[in-house]
């Protein structure tokens, strides 16, 4: 056996450190190791003359080794010795040893499949030649960017820095007023009043989700959804633990009428609808099912949050969506509905302002979480909003958005009709952003997306807006036509329908189809 360490180099003990001394032992040979003075296949001093050298027991030098060995880095050979361990290995082990374990130290937190799968279809849509009728957006065509820099100009010179300070956590007030009057406009014979203590302005309707599902539910509680609904919400649902459990809608929305069972047996503790033009299926509830809805909650005491950024987007008069939940159930003095809308869809998604009515105690408790997350929603756009919607801007900006997105869905309606009439049925919403189309041929709409990168189209597949467990939404997909003028529109559809012509598709390729392109990423949904 022969040792080529180096005797005594570099090893200096600190007899009045607090750290063991076999640890600093085993700490400078790990470094000497790692270093590449130790390489591959030398072999370490005996332990009793390194122990005598040392001045310390054998016992001491024996921990040490037993510590390296321990962490990969020597072998013990029996009747030769120490050996050190392939330097690569080694060193690899030893940046394993330097580095923080995070996956081991994060808690355990619920992420979907169906959010890997939109990760992938963030990571496609960012591609350039991409077509993306994936992304729940407004066409950026008609951002209202000159009204917002007029906005933006006009409170800064007037306010000057007042307008970039902190504003109160539950909202800039004159926006608060707005939005209160606004839903006071809502409640049918205007017989309710909301005051604006009963709104809260907050980061986004997606935070709304967020606070009031960590008011009202806890690991394994019950949540209702629509099947299919809209992703944000099935993954904050899913991220506090709860169960969810999906109601098909038709036509005229959520499947009240199944909704009596589930109440009984399994006792819900919230009820999450978008009832309006929802996302993804485009349906609206009825108004006799809006009545039914609520008299259920009511019968069984359970709290009901309604989501509803697209009721404004309705395309012909006679579609004018029923009253909100909230609306009607102020009007009959109830306090069951905690309401959410955002400007998202309305104007443009970056805003990141949306709000809440509900309950002075709900609206207090997700006023103390919203502090703990955010402090409070940005100033300056809570300036602006306020007057846009003063001004009447906000109402303008819609009425001439119904026009153009109806122009917008008839275009993919009819590119849908002419590309894809044997492969795709379609549905026909009066508003929103979505059309909602079954794939004839039974393929699911994640094995038809895979195919589709390749043609250069994007959109999201039915089975990522499904609650988990329920199968019936997977040959479905969700195609936006508010997101981009009628000729790229067009230009998608066409694609689409070139991919679904093909008979027998080629084997898959999703890793280089739905790879990550290293561009900025933006959400989807
Ligand atoms: N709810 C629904 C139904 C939505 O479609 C969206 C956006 N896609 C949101 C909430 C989130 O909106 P915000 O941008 O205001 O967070």
């Amino acid at each position: 056996m022969v040792s080529n360490f180096a005797l005594g180099s570099g090893l200096a003990l600190d007899r009045a450190s607090r750290i063991p001394l076999y640890q600093q032992i085993s700490d400078q040979l790990r470094r000497q190791i790692a270093q590449g003075f130790l390489s591959d296949g030398h072999f370490l001093p005996p332990e009793r003359a390194l122990a005598t050298m040392l001045g310390v027991n054998r016992s001491t030098v024996v921990n040490a080794y037993g510590e390296l060995a321990a962490q990969g880095l020597v072998e013990p050979r029996v009747g030769r010795g120490t050996q050190v361990r392939r330097p690569s290995e080694a060193s690899e082990l030893e940046a394993n040893l330097r580095a923080l374990p995070w996956p081991e130290l994060l808690l355990p937190y619920a992420e979907s499949v169906s959010s890997r799968v939109l990760r992938d279809i963030v990571a496609l849509c960012s591609r350039p030649d991409i077509i993306s009728l994936a992304a729940g957006i407004p066409n950026p065509d008609f951002y209202p960017h000159p009204d917002f820099s007029t906005l933006f100009q006009e409170i800064l010179t007037e306010q000057g820095g007042h307008a970039l300070e902190h504003c109160p956590p539950e909202g800039h007030h004159p926006l608060r007023e707005v939005l209160a009057a606004r839903i006071s406009a809502s409640v049918p014979g205007h017989v309710k009043v909301v005051p604006p203590e009963e709104t809260l302005v907050l980061s986004g309707s997606q935070q709304g989700i967020y606070l009031v599902a960590g008011a009202l539910l806890g690991p394994a509680d019950l949540v209702i959804t629509e099947n299919p609904t809209f992703l944000g919400a099935l993954s904050v649902f899913r991220a506090f633990g709860a169960r969810i459990v999906g109601v098909p809608v038709d036509e005229q929305g959520m499947r009240v009428d199944l909704l009596e069972e589930i109440m009984e047996r399994r006792r819900p503790r919230l009820i999450y609808t978008v009832p309006t033009f929802q996302n993804p299926s485009g349906v609206t509830l009825s108004l006799t099912r809006r009545k039914q809805l609520l008299a259920l909650a009511r019968a069984y005491r359970v709290p009901v949050l309604e989501d509803d950024p697209y009721s404004d987007m309705y395309f012909r008069p006679e579609a004018v969506p029923p009253p909100s939940l909230k609306a009607l159930d102020m009007a009959e003095g109830g306090n069951q509905v905690i309401y959410l809308s955002s400007f998202s869809k309305m104007l443009f998604p970056g805003m990141r302002v949306g709000w809440m009515a509900a309950s002075p105690a709900v609206i207090e408790r997700a006023l103390a979480a919203k502090q703990l997350i955010d402090i409070h929603t940005t100033s300056l756009y809570q300036w602006a909003m306020a007057r846009y919607i003063q001004r009447g801007l906000l109402d303008k900006h819609n009425a001439a958005m119904r026009v153009q997105y109806r122009i917008q869905r008839d275009a993919m309606a009819a590119a849908l009709t002419h590309y894809c009439g044997d492969t795709l049925e379609q549905n026909q919403p009066n508003g929103g952003f979505y059309l909602w189309c079954r794939i004839k041929s039974g393929e699911s709409g994640l094995a038809l997306l895979e195919r589709a990168a390749r043609y250069n189209v994007a959109f999201v597949p039915g089975g990522g807006l499904s609650v988990p467990g329920m199968s019936e939404c997977e040959p479905y997909i969700r195609l936006n036509f508010a997101c981009a003028r009628p000729e790229v529109l067009e230009e998608g559809i066409k694609r689409l329908g070139a991919v679904l012509k093909v008979k027998k598709p080629r084997p898959a390729r999703p890793p280089t189809a739905l790879t990550h392109s290293g561009q900025d990423l933006k959400p989807l949904v």
